[in-house]
């Protein structure tokens, strides 16, 4: 039997893979190594700045173009994104949502700003997303459909929307969510922030079902602040386009809004910095793929601990890497992560679980066993594109 890699061992191996030129050594820093300069500069003279703009329109194409679905919508942040695409969905005051505990803050806060309740469900080891089986037994247990509608029986409410989460890049199992989903007529929403890029099924995130993207600045490109909504439905999109944009009725000058809207609109600048940031994309996945296997190589020397590897039949972008440890005591975390950074490698915990939080403690949850457990045991390491270009 063997013991766990201890913090010191940990810490060399990071040094192996990323060197020792850059300290600090940082979880994700952009790169801005194509036009962005040039793209900003020209939005600056030509006095587009704001929110149209020929950036903002290319960038729209672009982000569908890459995902290969037909429409895209890009917001100010990914936050405001998901309210907006739950909001066209037609999701509201005393509607639930399923969503995993295990995200990033954010997830939960958009469903509670569409008036909605976040319903916390389990995740599954092998993709840290959503975990179908546990879902499905659970949905049979609590829920009900009656008139196409799937009720919770427990509190009574409808539940709307299943949002799947693709943490740190690794797509979830989406085929087996999706057929949960029609299962009990539930709309899909994929909280696709951390994962431009991947694919499961060979089919890129985005393409089949309505999914959301960030770009702030620790995703794996950057508008500096901003979001995107994509999806396939042509009325879908009039609908978002149209919440984002105060609900103003397109007129050469006349200011007529037929409902109470948001101004989502991602500004013409940020849409440059995006468009040059797209066209790097491909090879920055490339360049992260490559440190990912590193990290791998190194790491398997390591006893104890495992670097996460892309679920079968998807391909990562691996956005952020990430440490598995196989058991860990309750202080392996707070040991490990405090020798990292007494050496500046500013390695960060997974999220600490939504429905532990104070204003979500109370929130419909089904049994999160895994959630639990995976908190304890996941550190991301460091993850910058400059690191894995050596590597290409
Ligand atoms: C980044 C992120 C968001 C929110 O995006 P912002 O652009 O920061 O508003 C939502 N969910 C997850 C899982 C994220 O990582």
């Amino acid at each position: 039997m063997t013991s766990t890699a201890t913090p010191s061992d940990i810490l060399a191996a990071i040094k192996a893979v990323c060197g020792d030129e850059k300290s600090p050594l940082v979880l994700h820093e952009p790169l801005f190594s194509g036009n962005e300069g040039d793209y900003v500069k020209s939005c600056i003279d030509d006095g587009w700045v704001s929110s149209v703009g020929a950036f903002v329109d290319r960038f729209e194409k672009d982000i569908a173009a890459f995902c290969g679905a037909p429409h895209a919508v890009v917001t100010v942040n990914g936050t405001c994104a998901i309210h907006a695409a739950l909001t066209a969905l037609g999701v509201g005051a005393g509607d639930e949502v399923l969503i995993p505990s295990l995200s990033f803050v954010a997830t939960a806060n958009a469903v509670v700003h569409a008036g909605a309740i976040p319903h916390f469900v389990d995740v599954e080891e092998i993709s840290l997303g959503i975990d179908p089986r546990a879902l499905n037994a659970y949905l049979k247990e609590i829920a009900v459909i009656k008139d196409g509608q799937t009720i919770n029986k427990t509190t009574n409410r409808p539940i709307k929307v299943l949002m799947p989460v693709h943490v740190f890049g690794h797509p979830c199992q989406m085929d087996k969510l999706a057929q949960i989903a029609q299962e009990w007529n539930l709309s899909i929403v994929e909280d696709a922030t951390e994962a431009l890029g991947s694919t499961a099924q060979q089919t890129p995130v985005g393409k089949n079902h309505m999914a959301v993207f960030s770009f702030n600045g620790n995703k794996i490109i950057t508008t500096g602040g901003g979001g995107a909504i994509v999806t396939q439905d042509e009325q879908l999109h009039h609908r978002i386009k149209h919440l984002t944009t105060t609900a103003k009725q397109p007129h050469k000058w006349a200011f007529y809004h037929d409902e109470v809207a948001f101004n989502y609109r991602m500004p013409n600048l940020n849409a440059a910095l995006g468009c040059a940031q797209l066209e790097k994309l491909p090879e920055y996945i490339t360049a992260k793929r490559a440190l990912a296997k590193k990290y791998i190589d190194i790491f398997s020397k390591l006893s104890g601990v495992t670097i996460m590897q892309e679920p079968e039949n998807t391909r990562s972008n691996y956005w952020l890497v990430t440490l598995l440890a196989d058991t860990a005591t309750d202080t392996w975390l707070e040991e490990t992560l405090t020798h990292l950074h007494e050496h500046k490698v500013f390695c960060r915990p997974i999220w600490q679980p939504i429905h532990t939080l104070p204003m979500y403690s109370k929130n419909p949850s089904a049994p999160l066993p895994r959630t639990t457990d995976l908190a304890k045991r996941i550190i991301n390491l460091p993850s910058s594109v400059c690191l894995g270009q050596k590597y290409v």
